[in-house]
């Protein structure tokens, strides 16, 4: 595999998959999933200045929200130990609080998070003024960093993805959760580049939280690929990233980036990109979800991830 330019720890990898090797388009893949082994990819982006706001507004702690695998809430647990600050995590699904932890929350607590367990009701309420008051009671002084991480100090961030390596590409493929990243790259594209984001839910209600960001319309959300919704899987899916992996010898996460590169492989092989395109994916890290969906798996006696 050929590295076209290295920097910061990313760098832009050649991809040459068998299955599309007929075909006269170009693979990349942005490889935001090494600029740090804890707090991957895109989160890393979309914490960079809130961690500076926070320091600015003199905060302590950090809280934010998630479910149990979150992504997300790893990277604060992470990014605010380093940082020094203290971290909360208000985790969805009471049931869970005196439950054997996932590897995903035990890592949160290996880097002194704390965590709080709310019902998925007061999960779903979670921004009402007076449930904030609660948590300020509970924990004190803080700064709030929302589900997902996603607010305007993210979108900044996410936008530095984008840099002048990345100009001479056709289309930018990055999977869609929130919208927060996907809107920084937008705003940080060229005119000529089209951007292509795969939800990894189901549906492309994302469309309003771009546009929150965002006046360009050089975009396009799919949720084709979303293998059903958030957090479903298949051995389809298990069995294309195993296969990458051995191809590329990049890990995929089977949340985000596995939906994503096998939704742009199978749009290749449609011809959905014009002819002697350069298509850059972006991979957005999220691997430390492997070992926990690899436990979900299991127990649905499905392939595990290698
Ligand atoms: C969170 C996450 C996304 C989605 O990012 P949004 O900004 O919420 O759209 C994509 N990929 C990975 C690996 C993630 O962890």
């Amino acid at each position: 595999m050929i590295v076209m330019f290295s920097e910061n720890n990313s760098e832009i990898l050649k991809i040459e998959l068998n299955d599309i090797a007929s075909h006269s388009q170009e693979l990349f893949l942005l490889r935001e999933d090494m600029i740090d082994p804890f707090v991957s990819g895109n989160k890393f982006r979309k914490l960079h200045y809130n961690l500076k706001e926070a320091k600015l507004q003199g905060k302590e702690t950090l809280l934010t929200y998630g479910g149990a695998y979150s992504n997300h809430v790893a990277a604060v647990a992470a990014a605010g130990r380093r940082e020094g600050f203290k971290t909360i995590g208000i985790i969805r699904g009471e049931e869970l609080d005196g439950a054997p932890r996932n590897t995903t929350l035990s890592f949160a607590e290996s880097q002194d998070m704390q965590l709080h367990f709310i019902s998925r009701d007061a999960y779903r309420n979670k921004d009402r003024p007076q449930n904030l008051a609660k948590l300020t009671e509970l924990f004190g002084d803080f700064y709030a960093i929302p589900e997902g991480g996603t607010n305007a100090l993210a979108v900044k961030g996410c936008e530095e993805m984008l840099s002048e390596h990345t100009h001479k590409f056709d289309y930018i493929c990055l999977s869609v959760g929130t919208g927060g990243t996907i809107s920084g790259v937008i705003k940080a594209s060229q005119s000529h580049q089209k951007v292509i984001g795969f939800s990894a839910l189901k549906g492309t209600f994302q469309v309003s939280e771009i546009q929150k960001h965002t006046s360009k319309t050089n975009f396009k959300l799919l949720d084709t690929y979303s293998f059903g919704g958030y957090g479903k899987i298949d051995s389809t899916l298990v069995r294309f990233m195993n296969g990458f992996k051995k191809e590329s010898g990049v890990a995929l996460d089977p949340l985000y980036t596995g939906k994503m590169v096998y939704g742009v492989v199978e749009m290749i092989k449609a011809g959905a990109f014009k002819e002697n395109s350069r298509i850059l994916a972006v991979h957005t890290g999220g691997l430390q979800g492997i070992a926990g969906m690899n436990v979900v798996l299991k127990k649905k006696q499905l392939p595990q991830i290698e």
